[in-house]
């Protein structure tokens, strides 16, 4: 898994369950906006690992990596 932060190898998750390097443990992570339509992205899991996926899917499939 990476660090939902910096990409960089995660250790660990934080509590608010992102993925996260031992520097970011602790640093607040603020989920980025859709790209498609502005809305918050949340951590989601497909078959190539986790990304960023819109919380509207399935009706806006707008992703971003991690
Ligand atoms: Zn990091
Ligand atoms: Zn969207």
């Amino acid at each position: 898994m990476k660090c939902a932060k910096c990409g960089k190898t995660a250790s660990k998750y934080n509590k608010d369950g992102f993925p996260v390097c031992s520097t970011h443990a602790r640093v607040k992570i603020s989920p980025p906006k859709c790209p498609n339509c502005k809305l918050k992205m949340v951590i989601r899991e497909g078959k190539f690992g986790k990304f960023w996926g819109c919380v509207a899917f399935p009706m806006c499939d707008g992703i971003q990596k991690i």
